[in-house]
């Protein structure tokens, strides 16, 4: 016997939106046990606390239902009154928070309008820790708090592992504890810019958008300390610029790594990519881009990661125009300081009452160089997932071509290693991409959401 029909792990947008369609689709509700903490919607994307953490793109492209593009935008014009810097000539780009006050709006909405009033969704606010088959059929979760749960079918939305450290970190136990507020391993939720003295000397790992908005809510806070961004390219993401997608290229037959190159050399213009056009076709070129890679080999997804993933994570990830603004000022005062640098150790220092870091970098003009700063602010992106991992550990899923997340099918269904379908295991999120594409947007994930949604209430209930 189960005590659930369905237990969704992870309690981020992926859940949100799966719940709304699953409820939408005609699951009761009181069927549906989700496993989280937070709020739910907000996840690792949407539940940080600072003003200043601005949404990627513009409000029409961060929707849950693809025939309501405007919901966010139009709910933001009635929620949002303390918000006027969200405005830009390319688009309105909300706070990350905001966005996940809209989605919470949105859950309490759709389970206001279920039928079954008198069984309210259950929400833990825990971590699975184990999950595993049982003999019986169906699933049994551990939970941090101890609590199993036992479920039919689960779904995956565990999200975006938090940034682990790229190196490694020499000091003592003791001096480590001290200094656990300088070393921000994981800066998602902004509370470190709370603790941060505006005389402190920062160095910022990574070049991305997390490390963007770092910089953006320094800039904000008038920060006077020394900033060096260690960016492993040595400039920052471009801007969102306003671009108007057409229709997309046509594609030729029988995907290979050296077409789908010669594509992209072909199609995108020869203008600096900050142009609007130059974006332009870069987002048609995304639009059947998820076709392609999903009927290439592995070898060949690697092989093509290896040719195109810099210009694709270059351009594919762009920042809200303010933050950009405010990344040029800070450039501009003297107080940033964009190093095209790796960080090779961190060492602590702690002399009488004083603590310090020093850093080892590899400079690409310098080679070795040091550094000494009182805070390190890790931004280099999502680390490893251990409940994934485990499932790998257990021999119930199959490791994705890079070895990050699991390998789905086009159902979202986990494939086992002798290549099955999992019919009661489903995965939808970020670690779906690499056996289905360019799913890392809320919008995408919300698509998977709906398949899944449309399947479960056709085939299970
Ligand atoms: C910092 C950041 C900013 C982003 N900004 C944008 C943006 O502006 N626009 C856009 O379209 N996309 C953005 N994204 C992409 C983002 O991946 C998706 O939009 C989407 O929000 C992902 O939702 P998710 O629920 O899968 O993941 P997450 O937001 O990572 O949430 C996952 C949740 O599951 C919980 N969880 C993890 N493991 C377990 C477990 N074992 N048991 C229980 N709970 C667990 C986590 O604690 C977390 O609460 C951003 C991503 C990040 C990391």
């Amino acid at each position: 016997m189960t005590d659930q029909k369905i237990l969704v792990i992870g309690s981020g947008f992926a859940a949100a939106a799966n719940l709304i369609h699953l409820v939408e689709a005609g699951i009761k509700p009181s069927q549906i046990t989700i496993v989280g903490p937070g709020q739910l919607g907000t996840g690792n994307a949407y539940g940080c606390d600072d003003d200043d953490f601005r949404l990627n793109v513009r409000a029409n492209l961060m929707w849950i239902w693809p025939d309501r593009r405007d919901d966010f935008g139009n709910w933001a014009k009635t929620h949002i009154k303390d918000d006027k810097d969200a405005m830009h000539r390319s688009g309105m780009f909300y706070r990350r928070r905001d966005f996940g006050r809209y989605v919470a709006s949105r859950v309490d909405a759709v389970l206001a309008g279920a039928d079954e009033q008198d069984n309210p969704i259950i929400h833990y606010p825990q971590i699975v820790t184990n999950l595993s088959r049982m003999d019986q059929g169906g699933w049994q979760a551990e939970c941090s708090d101890g609590r199993l749960i036992k479920a039919d079918l689960v779904l995956l939305a565990t999200g975006n592992p938090p940034p682990q450290w790229p190196c490694s970190i020499h000091g003592e136990k003791l001096q480590l504890t001290e200094l656990e507020n300088r070393l921000v391993q994981n800066p998602w939720d902004g509370q470190w810019l709370d603790h941060l003295p505006a005389q402190s000397r920062l160095a910022i790992i990574g070049g991305g958008l997390t490390a963007l908005d770092a910089v953006n809510a320094l800039a904000r806070r008038d920060h006077q300390g020394s900033v060096f961004l260690l960016a492993p390219h040595g400039s920052l993401p471009p801007e969102q610029a306003d671009w108007v997608k057409q229709a997309p290229p046509s594609w030729p037959e029988a995907p290979r790594p050296s077409k789908i190159l010669r594509q992209f050399r072909g199609y995108l213009p020869d203008l600096p990519p900050e142009d609007p056009v130059w974006q332009q076709a870069f987002e048609e070129l995304r639009i059947d881009i998820n076709q392609q890679w999903q009927a290439l080999s592995d070898l060949d997804r690697r092989r093509l990661m290896r040719r195109l993933g810099w210009l694709w994570s270059r351009y594919r990830y762009r920042s809200a125009p303010q933050t950009i603004a405010a990344a040029n000022w800070l450039q501009q005062t003297g107080i940033l300081e964009i190093c095209h640098a790796r960080l090779v150790a961190i060492h602590l220092k702690v002399a009488g009452d004083d603590a310090s870091l020093r850093l080892d970098l590899h400079d690409a003009k310098t080679g070795a160089r040091h550094l000494a700063v009182d805070h390190v602010i890790n931004c280099t992106g999502v680390g490893h997932d251990p409940l994934l991992a485990n499932l790998v550990a257990d021999g119930i899923g199959l490791p994705d071509a890079f070895g990050q997340g699991l390998r789905v099918n086009h159902q979202n269904e986990v494939i086992d290693p002798k290549g099955q379908a999992i019919a009661t295991l489903l995965l939808v999120g970020p670690a779906m991409a690499s056996s289905l594409g360019d799913v890392f947007a809320a919008s995408e994930i919300s698509l998977a959401g709906m398949r899944v949604a449309a399947r479960l209430a056709n085939q299970i209930f």
